[in-house]
C-alpha cells in the first residue's frame, strides 16, 4: 500500500508502546523508544512503526518522504485540563497578586474569577471564538494536538452553552480535537451566597439540557471549601452519571476535603489538581484506577505547592499533566513548561513526564482508544521535536521545541509556526485521505472561501 507520509531515519522515535491502557506508576518510566525509527501514515493514521530500512513498496509517486536525522518524535501533547473558552484577562490584579492582597480580598471587590464571569457573559460568541482560537494556535505550536475545554465562566445556562457553542465550533474548524466539559459548578455566584444548596439544585436541573444539547460530554465540579462541599459535589456529580456524562473533579487543590476519595467512589476519569490530596486519597485513586491530573503551572503561577507526583506514582496512580490555561490562576497555553515543571519540581523523569501528556493524559479525557501513542491503527498525531532526545527537552526550559506537528497526518505546524487555516490547501485525495473527516475538510474550505 502506497503512504501519504513517511519519516524516516528518526533519532528518537517516542511511541510510548502498545497504547492500550494508561501508565500506572512504575509503568510511566517504562516506554518505548526507537532509535533510527521510521513511521509510515496513510489516510491520518499509523500505518506502519519501526527501525531501519523503508520498504519501497510504501513509496509511491504522491508520498511524502521527510528525514527525522537529530530530532526526537512523540505523539501529539494532550492538554486534559484547561478553561480554554473565556472573556478578558486579568493583568489588572497581577500587581495587587504580588503584594500579597489575598485573592478574597480580590473577589469581593469584584475581581478574581467574578470579572472573567462578566467578562464572558459580555463577550460575543465572535469575541470568544477568536480569542480562544488564538490560544489554540499556540498550543498547537508547541506540539498539543487534543485540548480538554471547560465551560464554567457563565454560572449561567445561557452563558455555560455559549460558551459549549464556541468549543462545538472550534472542535469543527481547528486542527486541535477538543474535549468539552460542562463545569456549571465553578463557582457559587453571589446571589446564592446566602443558599448555595439552591444553586446546586439549580446546576442539576440545568444537566438534562446540556445533555440533550450533546454539547458536554464530561460533567466537571470545583470541590473546593468554600465553594462546592463533597456532599454537594457528590449530588451534582451523580445526577450527572445518571444521565450519561463522564466524570472529573477539581479535587483537593487548597484543603484536604476528600476530593480524591470522592473521584475513586464515583468512578471518575480523573481527579484535578491534588495538592492537598492525603495519602489515603492517593491510594483510593490507585486503588480505582483515577487518573491524577497535576497541573504545576498553577502551582508555579501562585506560588504554591506542588502536588506530590512521586508518592503517587510509587502508589500506583497515573498520572496526567496539564497546563489548566485560564485567566486567573495559569494564564499560559505552554504545556511544555507544565512538563518542565514536572521534571524540575515534581521530580518526574523525562520518560514519566512523557506517558503523563500523552497516553495517561488520552485516557483521562476517554481518547486513549485513538491517541496518545505512536501506535498502529491510531490517529497519526505527532511532534516532531528539534531535540536530540527526551530529557533534552525537559532540561532546555522555557523555549519551545516543537518544529513540525501533524494532525490526523497533515502538517499543521511547520519550523514551529502554525500553518494558517487559510492556506490548507484545498480538497485533493492526499488532504481528504489524511483527514479522513470529510466535516473538517468541509468546514476548513469554508474558511478558505471566505
Ligand atoms: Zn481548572
Amino acid at each position: 500500500m502506497k503512504a501519504d507520509l513517511i519519516i524516516k531515519n528518526i533519532s528518537n522515535l517516542v511511541t510510548i508502546g502498545e497504547g492500550k491502557s494508561p501508565k500506572r506508576g512504575q509503568e510511566m518510566d517504562n516506554i518505548e523508544i526507537l532509535e533510527n525509527g521510521y513511521i509510515i501514515v496513510k489516510d491520518g493514521k499509523f500505518l506502519e512503526v519501526g527501525t531501519g530500512i523503508i520498504d519501497l513498496k510504501h513509496i509511491g509517486i504522491k508520498t511524502i518522504v521527510k528525514d527525522g536525522t537529530g530530532m526526537t518524535v512523540t505523539p501529539g501533547l494532550i492538554d486534559p485540563h484547561t478553561h480554554l473558552v473565556h472573556g478578558g484577562s486579568r493583568e489588572n490584579e497581577f500587581a495587587q497578586k504580588l503584594q500579597g492582597v489575598p485573592y478574597m480580598d480580590i473577589l469581593n471587590a469584584g475581581g478574581g474569577i467574578l470579572s472573567t464571569v462578566n467578562s464572558t457573559k459580555e463577550a460575543t460568541f465572535e469575541e470568544l471564538y477568536d480569542k480562544a482560537k488564538k490560544s489554540l494556535d499556540i498550543m498547537l505550536s508547541f506540539g498539543v494536538t487534543t485540548v480538554e475545554a471547560k465551560s464554567g465562566y457563565g454560572l449561567d445556562l445561557e452563558t455555560e452553552m455559549k460558551q459549549l457553542e464556541v468549543v462545538k465550533k472550534l472542535n469543527e474548524d481547528h486542527p486541535i480535537d477538543l474535549v468539552s466539559t460542562y463545569l456549571g459548578a465553578h463557582a457559587v455566584p453571589p446571589k446564592y451566597k446566602s443558599n448555595p444548596d439552591k444553586f446546586v439544585d439549580e446546576i442539576i436541573e440545568g444537566l438534562p439540557q446540556i445533555m440533550e444539547s450533546g454539547l458536554a460530554e464530561f460533567c466537571d465540579v470545583f470541590c473546593e471549601e468554600g465553594v462546592f462541599s463533597v456532599e454537594q459535589t457528590r449530588k451534582i456529580l451523580n445526577a450527572a452519571k445518571e444521565l450519561g456524562f463522564k466524570i472529573k473533579i477539581h479535587a483537593d487543590e487548597i484543603v484536604t476535603l476528600g476530593g480524591a476519595e470522592l473521584a475513586a467512589e464515583l468512578g471518575a476519569f480523573s481527579a484535578d489538581h491534588l495538592m492537598a490530596t492525603s495519602e489515603h486519597g492517593i491510594k483510593q485513586m490507585a486503588e480505582k484506577g483515577v487518573i491524577a491530573d497535576i497541573l504545576p503551572t498553577t502551582s508555579f503561577n501562585l506560588n504554591k505547592e506542588y502536588a506530590n507526583a512521586r508518592l503517587m506514582i510509587e502508589e500506583g496512580v497515573a498520572v496526567a499533566l496539564s497546563t489548566d490555561y485560564n485567566p486567573g490562576s495559569s494564564p499560559t497555553e505552554n504545556l511544555q513548561l507544565a512538563m518542565q515543571l514536572g521534571s524540575l519540581k515534581l521530580k518526574m523523569t523525562p520518560k514519566e513526564v512523557i506517558s503523563a501528556v500523552t497516553i495517561n493524559s488520552a485516557f483521562s479525557v476517554d481518547r486513549g482508544e485513538e491517541v496518545g501513542s505512536i501506535t498502529v491503527g491510531k490517529k497519526a498525531d505527532f511532534v516532531v521535536f528539534d531535540a536530540p532526545n527526551l530529557p533534552y527537552i525537559m532540561y532546555h526550559f522555557g523555549i519551545n521545541h516543537a518544529k513540525d506537528v501533524y494532525k490526523n497526518g497533515q502538517q499543521v505546524v511547520t519550523e514551529g509556526k502554525v500553518l494558517p487555516m487559510t492556506k490548507i490547501p484545498k480538497i485533493g485525495s492526499f488532504i481528504a485521505d489524511c483527514y479522513g473527516e470529510s466535516k473538517k475538510i468541509i468546514q476548513m474550505n469554508k474558511i478558505n472561501n471566505k
